[in-house]
């Protein structure tokens, strides 16, 4: 975990490994200070106040959570008394995707001998999941704490004459998804809609919804986008991430004409100008997405957690790829 100044008062801490609940947050330093989202478990949570620390005056008063899920909002209870901000969709959303209590039970399964042995024959995906998990994360200690105010489509926040804009634009990779524009220092905090150099995790919304939204962020000109996962970029990171959900959809379409599932298109998926990226196997929720599309599957038909792991394994080792998620 490392932090890093991105503006004359923004600032970021990432996450360098780059899997699965490894999100960055961010600080906009002034006015009192605002935290953009509060790390994936309490030990996380308190090494980026410590890092911030180095920068700021005191603890910040405002909170904002880009979006429901638990990387983002696990945190949040260590800011005790301030505003947390979050889309009105963030309270109810957070009820199924931020309840730590079927991932503490995961790792409690994988670390006890008949529990593993079942995981390992029915499950291996899941427990190849939770070795991953354990190797960085723990779950004790966490109490959801949700958002204290909500907005519908904008907010706007003046940190002594520095303007943050809320702008809330999901469902896209989830029904909360919020970006943060500080306009006058052209900095984005983009949460969950720029993953950089991963191939993106997603729950909700349309591909129309994320690509435009991608379009928004190109078009409010950046200089610099702090990405909900991954490196920092600039927009050729929002345009990459764009290239890389229409390529994806594209050759979905060409698996999905043919009669294939969307299990068997992401074993044969070239995986194109995006082999190096981490976590490749995750191909499978977005091949999965597409696939939901062209059938015009409810909205939000529910994704089963365990089968999810279990098909991004099974990508990653017919591929013999590292099985990352
Ligand atoms: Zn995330």
């Amino acid at each position: 975990m490392k932090l890093q100044q991105v503006s004359d008062n923004c600032f970021a801490v990432l996450n360098e490994r780059n899997r699965m609940f490894d999100a960055n947050s961010g600080l906009v330093n002034r006015g009192g200070g605002v935290v953009v989202d509060t790390q994936p478990d309490l030990h996380h949570a308190r090494r980026m106040i410590e890092l911030f620390g180095r920068v700021w005056p005191g603890m910040p008063k405002r909170v904002v959570n880009t979006h429901e899920d638990g990387d983002h909002v696990w945190g949040n209870q260590l800011f005790a008394g301030a505003e947390i901000i979050a889309h009105r969709s963030v309270p109810g959303g957070m009820r199924d995707a931020a309840d730590p209590r079927p991932f503490r039970e995961l790792l409690r399964d994988a670390d006890r001998l008949m529990p593993r042995l079942l995981l390992a024959t029915r499950h291996p995906g899941a427990l190849a999941a939770a070795r991953q998990i354990r190797e960085d994360f723990d779950f004790d200690g966490i109490e959801p704490t949700p958002p204290t105010t909500l907005f519908d489509e904008r907010h706007v926040l003046d940190l002594d004459g520095l303007e943050v804009h809320l702008i809330h634009v999901g469902p896209c990779q989830q029904r909360g998804d919020t970006i943060v524009h500080v306009p006058e220092e052209r900095v984005v905090f983009a949460g969950d809609a720029v993953f950089r150099q991963c191939a993106p995790m997603r729950w909700s919304g349309t591909y129309e919804e994320w690509l435009a939204t991608l379009d928004l962020i190109v078009w409010l000109d950046p200089d610099v986008i702090v990405p909900g996962h991954g490196p920092l970029c600039g927009i050729e990171g929002a345009m990459e991430m764009k290239a890389y959900l229409e390529y994806v959809r594209e050759e979905a379409r060409r698996f999905f004409d043919r009669g294939l599932t969307s299990l068997e298109a992401s074993r044969r998926i070239d995986f194109g100008p995006y082999a190096s990226w981490r976590c490749a196997g995750r191909v499978y929720v977005n091949v999965e997405c597409a696939y939901r599309e062209f059938r015009n599957d409810p909205r939000d038909a529910a994704w089963d957690r365990t089968k999810t792991f279990d098909a991004i394994y099974s990508v990653a080792k017919a591929r013999r790829i590292d099985a990352e998620f």
